[in-house]
């Protein structure tokens, strides 16, 4: 059965029908029952009560609860604005994960994905993290008229509880972002995530199913260059306007962003062995061996690019590839793909192999025993090392430094960057200056914004949580 699709940032907020997702030209009317999502007209919302009732019922009776549950709700929250990035996250956080609880309460079960993507992109007040839903609350406690949230008019996706909040908040609002890019605010950055939404969108109305558009150079390079000091706007964005034929009146910042999501692993992993490596003799090797660690569905849609490494690297003849990963298909014996190559790398019999295995990388290195050979890096993308244990890769750092096999583990934001790098510390590594804990400057720049607060923004392979050797 194919897995329903979770609606698309606008649709989640209220801000365009939750069924057919359509925000432009809709007049778009509120759920009167949970008065959290939007619908664009009564066909949709019929077609759709089956799917959002229970969500619904879960969320209109956190408003009928008990005195004592609602205080809980309120204990958190200040009147007073504050632009303290950490107490707004707090206040957030724990505001979201109390109705997530509400609601898993009332429907009787865990929340699905798309309950849960519900719950964690709730409009909140920049400054104060209220709702829409506790205006509602306080003033019926208080017997005054609720207010609402307004939302900034320039990028329509960060909003205020008053106008007094706004004064507030504009400063922050219009400062320049820390998970931003080129100076950009975090209403500038708002603007992107708008614009890669309607991207996306078009993107999925021209029958890419996933909504990710896959793009790569097809030529070859008559040297390795450095990337220090590069971009992915000085690297790609005229070759790809020439390419993909997108019209010089059109910036090409939507068309860099979405392929940045998938070129990311592959660029990445030339900049990281640039880093770990002290002379060019990595450039020159015959065979150059990557091994993905902890790799999932979305390595293979990235590792469909890696032709990119061989374009930027013309003495190498060969590229071998290692998936490893506990979700990935297949059992715990290696399986080997030949993959296709450009007519020039076929024409000069360069190669690109893959390799599959079903594991853990620790156990994987442990079957191999004697035929093993430490890869040229190791890497695991977006590992959640900090967050999950069910990759057990306590067992894969004390391996990797153990063995003292080139590593670098890259996350989604700051905060799991320092966990991890907190966490290969601990595990003996000593961490290379450049790699982390810091921005990856071939991190995705598609951004999104974080669940369940009201500043930031998390990407693909975004920050660098270590590397060493
Ligand atoms: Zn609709
Ligand atoms: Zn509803
Ligand atoms: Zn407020
Ligand atoms: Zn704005
Ligand atoms: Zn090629
Ligand atoms: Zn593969």
């Amino acid at each position: 059965m194919q897995q329903e699709r979770i609606p698309p940032l606008p649709a989640r907020m209220g801000l365009a029908c939750y069924k057919c997702f359509k925000e432009e030209n809709a007049s778009l009317s509120r759920c009167t029952g949970c008065r959290r999502i939007s619908y664009c007209s009564s066909e949709c919302q019929k077609i759709d009560w089956k799917a959002h009732k229970p969500m619904c019922k879960a969320l209109s009776a956190v408003e009928k609860s008990n005195p004592l549950a609602v205080a809980t709700l309120f204990f958190s929250l200040s009147s007073e604005p504050t632009t303290d990035l950490n107490a707004l996250h707090n206040m957030s956080e724990a505001h979201g994960s109390n109705i997530l609880r509400f609601c898993e309460r009332s429907l009787g079960r865990q929340a699905n994905m798309i309950e849960r993507n519900l719950v964690g992109w709730e409009p909140r007040c920049m400054v104060c993290t209220r709702t829409d839903q506790i205006m509602r609350m306080e003033a019926a406690k208080n017997g005054t008229e609720p207010g609402r949230l307004t939302p900034c008019p320039r990028c329509d996706l960060s909003f205020c509880c008053s106008p007094a909040h706004w004064q507030a908040a504009r400063a922050l609002h219009d400062g320049p972002c820390e998970d931003g890019h080129d100076g950009l605010s975090h209403c500038d950055m708002n603007r992107e995530v708008r614009a890669d939404i309607k991207f996306e969108e078009v993107m999925i109305a021209e029958q890419h199913p996933s909504g990710q558009f896959v793009w790569a150079p097809e030529r070859t390079n008559s040297a390795w260059t450095s990337l220090t000091g590069t971009s992915w706007e000085s690297e790609f964005s005229d070759e790809m306007r020439s390419t993909v034929g997108v019209p010089a009146s059109l910036p090409m910042g939507p068309w860099i962003r979405a392929a940045s999501d998938n070129l990311t692993m592959a660029m990445t992993i030339l900049y990281v062995l640039e880093q770990l490596n002290d002379d060019d003799a990595w450039t020159k090797k015959h065979t150059l061996t990557i091994h993905i660690l902890g790799a999932a569905t979305r390595e293979i849609t990235g590792s469909v690019v890696f032709e990119e490494i061989l374009h930027r690297l013309p003495q190498v003849k060969t590229l071998k590839l290692l998936l490893c990963g506990l979700e990935m298909a297949g059992g715990r014996v290696p399986r080997v793909f030949p993959m296709d190559t450009c007519p020039v790398c076929t024409a000069q019999g360069r190669k690109r192999v893959h390799e599959h295995v079903s594991d853990t990388y620790h156990a994987y290195v442990q079957a191999q025993g004697t035929k093993f050979e430490t890869p040229d890096l190791c890497i695991a993308f977006n590992s959640g090392a900090s967050q999950e244990s069910t990759h057990s890769w306590p067992a894969t750092f004390k391996l990797l430094v153990d063995r003292k096999m080139p590593s670098v583990f890259t996350a989604f934001n700051r905060e799991e960057a320092k966990a991890e790098a907190a966490l290969l510390r601990s595990a003996g590594a000593t961490l290379h200056a450049a790699l982390g804990p810091t921005k990856n400057p071939w991190g995705s720049i598609k951004v999104i914004p974080e669940p369940n607060k009201v500043y930031g923004f998390y990407a693909v392979n975004g920050w660098l949580a270590g590397g060493f050797r």
